[in-house]
């Protein structure tokens, strides 16, 4: 048989290199960010058009390169970085493997323009998809410019597979956060779509990272510092109370590289032991100086995963010198959010009452009415359309304030209210008609057998439709807060929240000010914590971003999800009988009773022939 394999050309090659270095526009914005790093520049700009998949540019004022290397560069295995196997473990550069701009040139429209500082002139090559379209000399200043236009061009699947430009660019600003942090001593500008987004000049690593992200930074973040003969730790951790539902800003560098690491993460975590809210997570800047000898960089193509030669000790190093930091700026494991109000109102809110909700109650209404009289195991649950939607949690009536600062004590109907629906007509099911189970389900009775509820799904199956109405009929039920809640964020955050203010204020936020860094809440939707409001707010952006785009999409359906979700009754929490019974009258309420707003099945039925067969 004759001989089958055959070498691939280079075109191919580059191709299928192309497919582990660059996986989108962001990891073209990291490849030309490192190589203007590794040429010496002390100024570096980034252009973005339609988030990096019409144009990604950089343009720096580094060494440049000579009309033969600016022409090799683009080969694959074309480095001037190292030289033998050995200099791997001698790095001082970002990059090494040669890979990045032959592999962007094969996926995309390339010119590249530059110039070194001795030579008059430079020169400019234009690249697409591996063939060189045009060679010249030109006027241009020292430095390098490459700009990658029409990103997988030659491969509509990978193309047609970009996010939203929405999340396109979040990507992209994540990866130039990494970067311009790893490299306070460079300044960097970037520009998005004609305007500039991030103006950064040469400064300290604090001073980055509040240039970055915003004034109010400065004041969260603790000190670290510790130097041994192996391993200099050197940055900022975010004060426990500021931490976030997200894991946003948490970035290792190891030599200026930024790296991911679970295990190294890990060891934050436990020096923060105690001292954060559930489900939150410390923000992080820690900058790690090792010698290039003890580590391997060169195990993932995108090197952002390193092996170091002893990952304990760097474990239990990192891990104490945080503990220390927090001990040292006297952290003591306190989340105060409680002060007297009446000591700091500020003046115009005094002596304003805070708004309470609307009652609306529809006693005569039973879900399990009529309609099951004569259908076996199945059930169906008509839609009242009278029913108090906007009552769920008028128990914050009487029992005011008391009840805004923990929402595990959710409050539900009154009694008089919710005995009467299920007690109506119905003698047989009138003592224990619901039960809670493991605090997880709620077990009520069925003429034909039994119902089983998912509280948590439940929950925000009603929380979903409620919301949704809120922001459809624009009709708000607001809590106004004594006085107004001042959250930080940062700048692209602070975008988002304005996209969604109009419908988040239907669902019973009220944004006082909205500032470049931070926003004024007065007035939030019923039954919502105060202490609760940065985080649910939070989840929300973080929904928002991670929004997978489809022609479906619409942001006040995202919006009311995300809401729901931060707000339901989580598994594990004890309810009373009333508050049982609550949800489950609100759930039969519902358009979709059967379905969580993330489609998961809310309950299911048992019927008494069921349980019967288990007896046989
Ligand atoms: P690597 O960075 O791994 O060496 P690249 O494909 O990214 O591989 O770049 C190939 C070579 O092109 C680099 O080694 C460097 O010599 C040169 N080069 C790339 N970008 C620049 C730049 N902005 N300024 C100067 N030289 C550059
Ligand atoms: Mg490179």
């Amino acid at each position: 048989m004759a001989d089958i394999i055959q070498l691939l050309p280079d075109h191919v090659a580059n191709q299928i290199a192309a497919g582990e270095v660059v996986q989108r526009p962001a990891s073209v914005v990291k490849e030309l960010l490192e190589n203007a790093i590794d040429a010496d520049s002390t100024t570096i700009k980034l252009i973005i058009k339609n988030a990096g998949k019409t144009l990604v540019q950089v343009i720096d004022n580094g060494k440049g390169m000579s009309t033969t290397d600016a022409r090799l560069s683009f080969e694959r295995h074309a480095t001037s970085k190292i030289k033998t196997a050995e200099d791997l473990f001698k790095l001082h550069t970002k990059g090494f493997r040669g890979e990045a701009l032959a592999s962007i040139a094969a996926i995309a429209h390339v010119e590249l323009k530059t110039k070194q500082e001795q030579n008059d002139v430079g020169s400019s090559i234009s690249i697409e998809g591996s063939n060189v379209v045009s060679q010249e000399v030109v006027v241009t200043p020292k430095g390098t410019s490459v700009s990658v236009k029409n990103l997988f061009f030659n491969i509509p699947a990978r193309r047609n597979f970009l996010k939203s430009d929405s999340v396109e660019l979040r990507h992209l600003i994540d990866e130039f956060h990494r970067v311009a942090l790893a490299h306070p001593n460079i300044s960097f500008v970037f520009y998005n779509n004609g305007s500039e987004s991030f103006n950064l000049p040469i400064s300290n690593f604090r001073q980055r990272i509040v240039n970055i992200f915003g004034n109010k930074t400065n004041e969260k973040l603790v000190p670290v510092e510790e130097s041994t003969d192996v391993l200099k730790i050197s940055g900022f951790v975010g004060k426990p109370e500021f931490a976030k539902k997200t894991r946003g800003e948490q970035y290792f560098f190891v030599n200026n590289r930024f790296i991911k690491s679970a295990y190294l993460n890990h060891a934050i975590a436990s020096a923060f032991e105690g001292l954060l809210k559930n489900g939150t997570h410390p923000s992080y800047f820690l900058n790690l100086e090792v010698d290039p000898q003890t580590i391997d960089i060169n195990i993932h193509p995108t090197k952002t995963e390193i092996k170091f030669d002893d990952e304990h000790m760097l474990y239990a190093l990192l891990r104490s010198a945080v503990k220390h930091s927090l001990g040292q700026f006297n952290i003591a494991p306190v989340l105060d959010f409680e002060r007297d109000p009446n000591l700091d109102t500020p003046y115009t809110f005094k002596g304003n009452d805070a708004s309470t909700p609307k009652i609306e109650v529809d006693s005569s209404f039973n879900p399990f009415r009529e309609e099951n009289k004569s259908r076996g195991n199945t059930i169906t649950f008509k839609k009242e359309p009278k029913t108090s939607w906007e009552s769920l949690y008028v128990g914050l009536e009487s029992k005011g304030n008391e009840s805004q600062q923990d929402f595990s004590e959710v409050h539900f109907e009154s009694d008089q209210h919710t005995a009467s629906i299920f007690n109506n007509e119905n003698p047989i099911e009138q003592t224990n008609t619901t039960y809670q189970l493991h605090n997880k389900y709620i077990i009520s009775n069925l003429k034909s057998g039994m119902l089983v509820i998912d509280q948590h799904r439940a929950h925000q199956r009603i929380l979903y439709e409620d919301y949704l109405k809120n922001i459809t009929i624009k009709k708000a039920t607001s809590q106004q807060l004594l006085f107004p809640l001042q959250l930080h964020f940062s700048l692209q955050d602070i975008e988002i929240i304005n996209q969604l203010k109009v419908d988040l204020e239907y669902t019973g936020f009220v944004f006082s000010n909205v500032k470049e860094e931070s926003i004024d809440i007065s007035g939030v939707p019923v039954g919502v914590p105060e202490s609760e409001v940065s985080i649910i707010l939070e989840q929300l952006i973080s929904d928002v971003e991670n929004e997978v785009p489809d022609s479906n999409f619409s942001s006040t359906d995202l919006l009311a999800k995300s809401l729901a979700k931060s707000l339901a009754i989580k598994t594990g929490q004890t309810l009373h009988k009333d508050e049982q019974e609550h949800l489950v009258n609100k759930l039969f309420a519902c358009k979709e009773p059967n379905v969580s707003p993330t489609n998961r099945t809310t309950f299911i039925t048992v019927s008494v022939d069921e349980l019967d067969r288990k007896f046989i």
